[in-house]
C-alpha cells in the first residue's frame, strides 16, 4: 500500500498526539472535548487565513465591512424577510421534529431526505453570518434555542445524525452509507454552522459538539490506521470543514482527516461510475477534468484548495489549476453557473451547455465562487475574481426572488413556462439552495476586501465602508462610493490612521477594456483588464482614488463547440449579463417563442437607460433586432434554397439575468439568435 504524504503526516500527528496521552478516547466521550477552540473568536473572516502559511491574501471580516449599494437591500431582505421564512418552511417540513422527536418531545416521524440535518445547519450559519453584520437577538435567541435542540440528541460516543438512528441505526458508516447517506456531509455543515456562530457569538456550543463528533466518533475508529474502517466522502463538504475546524482549534489532526479524505482509501474499491459521481475515493491530485455531480465537484475542489493554502502540496496546486482551466475554457455558463445535466446534477462534455435544459444548480454555482475565493486567496490573481463576480451576480443572485421568499434550485438561460415547469418556490424537499443562497448574502461583506503583507485588495465594487487594518496592524479605513453595478465610476477615500506606505490592488474587471484610474486626480498607468492595478505609495488620511470603467453593453459570441449557442450573441453590461423576458416584447403576439427575435450585431447601438420602477430598480437594455415570421402557419421544413421571409425591425428590450421570473410566467432566452443581414 503506497500512501502518500498524507497518511505519513496523519500517522505521525496520531502517535504524537497519543503519545502525550491527549488523544481522546472513547472511553471519555462524554468528557470536555480534546480540542478547545481558540479564546479570540471575534473578528475572524469567514476563512480565518491569517496563519495559513501558502495564502497570499486574507480575507477579512464580515463586520468589517458595512455595504450600503447595491448588495444593501438583497442582503436586508435577506435578513428580514428569507431567513425568517425558511426558518418557517424548516419547521413546517419537519427538519425540527426530527431532534425533538430523539428528545422524547415530538411525536412526528422522520420527514425529509437523509441529509435533512444538513438543512438546519446551513439556516444557522446564515443566521451566525448576518448576526457577524449587526445584532439580531430575535435571530440570535431562535438560533441558540435550536443549537440546544441539536446538541440535546448527540450520543455518548459522539454520533450525531437523525436519520441514521432507530431502524437506520445497524447502516451508520457502512461504506454504502458513506457514499449516499450524507453523514459526514451533514457534520461538515454543522463545523461550518458552529464555527460562523462562535465567530458570531463567542457561543461554542455547536462547535463542541461537532469538535466532540470528530474527535469521540470519527478519529478513533475511521482512518487508515490499521483496524480504523475507511472514509469516504460520498457528498465532500467535511474535507473544507475540518480544515476550517483546523483553523479555529490549531488541532492539526483535523487537516490531515481532510487530506486522508482528499486522497482517499484504497482498502475500500468504489465502482467507477460511483468515483465520477461523488469526485472522491481516488487521490484528489490524480483528476484531471471536472465531472460528476457538480455541486460534491465543487465542494472537492473548495477542500483540496484549503489543502493547498495550509500544505503548499505542489500537486495539488497543478491539479486545481488544471481543474480551473477546464472551468473557465470548457464547463462555465455565461452567467457563472456550472453543472449543464439534469441527469446527475451534473457536468456534461467539454462544451455541453444547453440553455433550457441547463441545470446550473444554485448550490454549484455558489461552490463556483466559494472555490474561486480560495483560488483567489492562494493566488492573489484576479482571474479568479472575475469568476466570482460573474458567478455571484448573475447565476448565484438569479438563485433567490427579489422578495426574497422564492429560490430556483435550476437556473436555466432559456425558459419556455408553456412546459409547466415552475422556477421559483418556496420549497423543495431536497432544500440545499435556498439557505446556501441565505448564508453566501450575509456572508458577502467578507468578500470585498483582502490584505496581503503588501497591503490591501480591492476585489469588489460597491458602495461600502471598511473598517480594518493593514497586516502590519496599522488601522485602515476605506470608503466605496458607485453607483455599480450600473454604472463604471467607483470613488475611493482611503483613510490609514496615519501616512503609511503601502500597495492598494486595484481591480481592472476581465470586462473592462477601456478603464481609467486616478489617485488624487493624477492619472495612474497600466491598468489591465483581468489583473490587479498595484498603486504602492505612501498614502496619506483623505487620499482618492477614482476608477471609471467603460460600461457599453458588449454583444458576445460562444466558443462555435457551445453548439447550442450557434449563430446567437448574449450580451453584457459590466458584470451584469441580460436576457429577454417574453411580456417586455409585448409588440408582437404573434411570434411563438422568442427564437422569433433576432438580435441585429453589425451596429454596436443598444442603449441602456435605468428603471427604478422596475425590478426594485434595474438598468433596462434596448438593441436593436428583428422579428421573423415565424407562425404556426409555416412549415415544419422547407427547401434551403428558398429565401428567407425578411424580418420586421424592431427593438429588443432586456433585463438583468438576475431578475428574471420575477413577474408573470413568461419566455426567458440569454443567448438570442443574430439577424442575418
Ligand atoms: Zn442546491
Amino acid at each position: 500500500m503506497n500512501f502518500p504524504l498524507s497518511r505519513r503526516r496523519f500517522l505521525a500527528t496520531t502517535s504524537a498526539v497519543a503519545a502525550s496521552g491527549t488523544l481522546l478516547g472513547a472511553t471519555r466521550a462524554l468528557a470536555a472535548p480534546a480540542t478547545e477552540p481558540t479564546p479570540d473568536w471575534q473578528n475572524k473572516p469567514v476563512l480565518d487565513l491569517s496563519q495559513s502559511p501558502h495564502a497570499k491574501l486574507r480575507q477579512v471580516p464580515v463586520s468589517a465591512v458595512t455595504v450600503t449599494g447595491f448588495w444593501a437591500p438583497r442582503r436586508s431582505t435577506n435578513v428580514h424577510a428569507s431567513i425568517p421564512s425558511m426558518h418557517d418552511e424548516l419547521l413546517a417540513h419537519g427538519r425540527l421534529d426530527n431532534f425533538l422527536r430523539l428528545q422524547g418531545r415530538s411525536t412526528a416521524p422522520q420527514r425529509g431526505p437523509l441529509y435533512s440535518d444538513s438543512d438546519l445547519y446551513k439556516w444557522a450559519e446564515s443566521v451566525a453570518f448576518a448576526l457577524q453584520s449587526g445584532p439580531n437577538p430575535g435571530l440570535r435567541q431562535t438560533t441558540s434555542a435550536m443549537i440546544r435542540d441539536i446538541v440535546a440528541v448527540q450520543e455518548p460516543s459522539g454520533y450525531l445524525n437523525t436519520y441514521f438512528v432507530e431502524g437506520h441505526k445497524s447502516e451508520r458508516m457502512l461504506q454504502h452509507t458513506q457514499e449516499v447517506g450524507h453523514e459526514l456531509y451533514c457534520i461538515g455543515h454543522l463545523l461550518q454552522a458552529a464555527i460562523a456562530f462562535y465567530r458570531a457569538t463567542g457561543d461554542p456550543t455547536l462547535l463542541n459538539a461537532g469538535i466532540r463528533f470528530v474527535d469521540t466518533y470519527l478519529l478513533p475508529n475511521f482512518g487508515p490506521n490499521p483496524g480504523q474502517t475507511p472514509i469516504i466522502a460520498g457528498h465532500p463538504e467535511i474535507e473544507m470543514s475540518l480544515i476550517e475546524l483546523y483553523r479555529t482549534t490549531r488541532n492539526p489532526r483535523y487537516l490531515d482527516l481532510a487530506g486522508y479524505i482528499l486522497h482517499g482509501d484504497p482498502r475500500w474499491t468504489i465502482k467507477p461510475s460511483a468515483i465520477v459521481y461523488m469526485y472522491c475515493g481516488i487521490p484528489f491530485t490524480s483528476r484531471t477534468k471536472l465531472e460528476g455531480h457538480a455541486v460534491r465537484c465543487m465542494y472537492a475542489c473548495c477542500g483540496a484548495t484549503d489543502y493547498f493554502l495550509e500544505t503548499g502540496d505542489p500537486a495539488y496546486w497543478t491539479t486545481l489549476n488544471n481543474l480551473w482551466h477546464d472551468l473557465s475554457e470548457h464547463q462555465m455558463y455565461i452567467t457563472g453557473g456550472v453543472g449543464a445535466r439534469a441527469e446527475g446534477e451534473a457536468f456534461g462534455n467539454p462544451y455541453e451547455l444547453p440553455n433550457a435544459r441547463a441545470y446550473g444548480e444554485s448550490c454549484a454555482a455558489i461552490g463556483n465562487m466559494m472555490w474561486n475565493a480560495r483560488m483567489l486567496a492562494a493566488s492573489g490573481e484576479a482571474r479568479f475574481t472575475d469568476v466570482i463576480e460573474r458567478a455571484l451576480y448573475n447565476g448565484i443572485n438569479s438563485g433567490m426572488s427579489l422578495d426574497g421568499k422564492l429560490y430556483c434550485y435550476r437556473n436555466p438561460l432559456a425558459f419556455d413556462p408553456t412546459t409547466g415547469d415552475v422556477i421559483r418556490n418556496t420549497w423543495y424537499d431536497t432544500t440545499c439552495c435556498p439557505p446556501n443562497l441565505e448564508r453566501t448574502l450575509a456572508s458577502l461583506p467578507g468578500y470585498v476586501y483582502s490584505t496581503s503583507k503588501e497591503g490591501l485588495y480591492v476585489h469588489l465594487y460597491d458602495s461600502n465602508q471598511l473598517d480594518w487594518h493593514l497586516e502590519d496592524g496599522t488601522p485602515l479605513k476605506l470608503t466605496q462610493q458607485t453607483q455599480y453595478p450600473w454604472q463604471g465610476n467607483v470613488h475611493l477615500t482611503v483613510t490609514p490612521a496615519r501616512a503609511t506606505e503601502f500597495t492598494l490592488f486595484l481591480r481592472i474587471p476581465g470586462w473592462s477594456q477601456s478603464n481609467t484610474v486616478t489617485v488624487n486626480g493624477q492619472p495612474t498607468a497600466g491598468a489591465q483588464p483581468g489583473q490587479y492595478l498595484p498603486v504602492r505609495r505612501q498614502w496619506h488620511p483623505g487620499d482618492t482614488v477614482e476608477l471609471a470603467f467603460d460600461m457599453t453593453p458588449q454583444l458576445l459570441r460562444a466558443n462555435p463547440a457551445v453548439t447550442e449557442d450557434i449563430g446567437k450573441v448574449a450580451i453584457q453590461r459590466g458584470p451584469i449579463v441580460f436576457c429577454m423576458e417574453g411580456l417586455d416584447q409585448q409588440a408582437h403576439p404573434a411570434a411563438i417563442n422568442l427564437a422569433a427575435f433576432r438580435a441585429h450585431t453589425s451596429t454596436q447601438t443598444t442603449t441602456a437607460r435605468f428603471d427604478p420602477n422596475l425590478l426594485n430598480g434595474v438598468i433596462v437594455l434596448e438593441h436593436p433586432g428583428s422579428i421573423s415570421p415565424i407562425t404556426e402557419q409555416a412549415a415544419l421544413y422547407e427547401p434551403a434554397t428558398a429565401s428567407p421571409q425578411p424580418g420586421t425591425d424592431t427593438t429588443l428590450r432586456l433585463i438583468p439575468y438576475y431578475a428574471w421570473a420575477n413577474r408573470s410566467p413568461t419566455a426567458m432566452q440569454v443567448w438570442i439568435p443574430e439577424h442575418e443581414a
